[in-house]
């Protein structure tokens, strides 16, 4: 389309005024953003509640202060950040100086999925306008009440030229992708994912892939149960599952089984009360062909807990699903949904096994009191990041990388990895004139035994 390419060649042109470059433009962006954040808050929440059934608690948290929160913090170290990084020089660089800049990719393009519609294609921004980039943002279909706030909030403080939003499909990502963009940021699911990377590398454009995949939930024997019960429901059911770093299935020693099922379901009761279809703290699902695949998963295995589901209102109740194995098309792909299965173990050499058979998982967390095994864990299994006793609470800090490896992702960001995730390292040497060595160059007398004696 013409239409991208234009729009493109404008953010190109802007991009090589310098004007995003300074710290002060960057600074007054942020802020600038922050306001109008607050300003649209009311929108916002409406919009969640439309697009999700979010309820206005979960949509402050997860979305709205998360977003705010990356600002601040953002806003607090970008001078130090920005500021050029000064590194030493080796001998046969004497009197020089070696500097590492940090440099805009320059025109970068942000693609959004729908789960924290909000969120996931803002945060991104305020490490592509901390870093001193021009933005255009590509915001999920699936949300269009989110999707159309964003561009009128958007629309309203920046220059299109500056940061623009397109919304559109498939078609219109696939569009994108065609432009000869200064980087991408792509979050959302692995099919996709590698359709993101295939088009970047056609034009070797650099990427960040956050993606997703099925993060285990580990509870061993010495695990606090009634903990872990709360720790794994909060994770899995907040966005009714929908979240990327959600636990998707649960693995439990036996010995433990019945006891930790046993917390979950007094934890469910607490949190979603006695019918969660019914609770405004819940949210649905997002689209019918995603409640469709969803309700296929009930007939796996046996619910054990949950199971309801109400198809006018795209919501099914949080569900744990028992009697499970890795053949059952629940463990064949991610849930993304409020649905957990059960796997058991005895020995928990056997999850390592399994777990390293399959793709690199984006999350992963293990219960337990014993620190070797916490150790054990870490060391033996990959993944993008995690937690012991806990979960999601990684993802929840400005310090600390995000993102997957693997199959899981490609890259990081929040905190001063999106500032980083958003730069180019690029390596200045700043050499004297008072002097030259003659040594380097081919003509030089004794020049070999000279760089014999430096090098090696
Ligand atoms: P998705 O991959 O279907 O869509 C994400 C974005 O890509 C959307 O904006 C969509 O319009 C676009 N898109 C869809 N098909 C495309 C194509 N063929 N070519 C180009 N662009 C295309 O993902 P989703 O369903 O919106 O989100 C769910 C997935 O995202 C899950 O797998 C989840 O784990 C993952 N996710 C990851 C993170 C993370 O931070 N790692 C966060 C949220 C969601």
């Amino acid at each position: 389309m013409d239409m991208l390419h234009e729009l493109l060649n404008r953010h190109k042109q802007y991009f090589f005024t310098g004007e995003t470059k300074s710290y002060e433009f960057r600074k007054k962006q942020l802020e600038t953003l922050r306001e109008v954040i607050k300003e649209y808050e009311p929108e916002v929440l409406v919009a969640l509640k439309e697009d999700l059934h979010k309820s206005e608690w979960e949509a402050y948290t997860t979305e709205i202060g998360f977003l705010l929160e990356e600002i601040k913090f953002t806003l607090k170290h970008l001078k130090e950040w920005m500021s050029p990084e000064k590194v030493k020089s080796p001998i046969t660089h004497l009197g020089s100086k070696s500097m590492i800049h940090q440099e805009p990719y320059g025109v970068t393009l942000i693609i959004a999925p729908w789960n924290y519609p909000f969120q996931l294609q803002l945060v991104p921004l305020v490490g592509a306008i901390a870093a001193g980039n021009c933005a255009v943002l590509k915001p999920s279909e699936l949300t269009p009440a989110v999707s159309a706030v964003i561009s009128k909030m958007i629309r309203e403080v920046f220059p299109d030229e500056y940061v623009s939003v397109v919304q559109g499909g498939v078609e219109t990502s696939t569009e994108l992708l065609k432009q000869p963009f200064d980087h991408i940021f792509f979050t959302g699911s692995v099919p996709v994912g590698k359709i993101v990377m295939e088009a970047a590398a056609k034009q070797l454009i650099p990427v960040t892939l956050e993606l997703g995949g099925k993060s285990p939930a580990i509870v061993d024997q010495d695990a606090n149960l009634k903990l872990a019960a709360k720790r794994i429901l909060w994770g899995k059911f907040t966005n009714a599952g929908q979240t990327c770093v959600a636990p998707d299935y649960l693995y439990v020693h036996s010995d433990v089984k019945l006891e930790l099922l046993q917390h979950m379901s007094e934890a469910l009761l607490e949190f979603y009360g006695e019918d969660p279809l019914l609770s405004d703290k819940y949210s649905h699902i997002v689209s019918d062909k995603h409640f469709e695949r969803l309700k296929s998963f009930l007939t796996n295995g046996d619910v054990l807990i949950g199971g309801q589901h109400k198809e006018s209102e795209r919501v099914i109740s949080p569900t744990i699903i028992d009697n499970i194995s890795w053949d059952d098309p629940v463990m064949q792909e991610e849930i993304f949904g409020p649905i957990l299965p059960v796997l058991e173990f005895t020995d928990l050499n056997q999850v390592v096994d399994e777990v390293r058979r399959r793709p690199k998982p984006l999350a992963l967390y293990f219960f337990s009191e014993s620190e070797e095994k916490q150790d054990m864990i870490t060391s033996s299994l990959s993944f993008g990041g995690g937690c012991m006793n806990d979960t999601l609470m990684h993802i929840v800090t400005p310090h600390l990388p995000f993102g997957g490896v693997g199959s899981s992702g490609t890259g990081s960001y929040h905190g001063k990895s999106s500032f980083e995730a958003f730069s180019h390292r690029k390596s200045i040497v700043k050499q004297t004139t008072n002097f030259d060595f003659s040594f380097r160059y081919p003509s030089a007398k004794n020049g070999l035994k000279m760089i014999k004696r430096i090098m090696g």
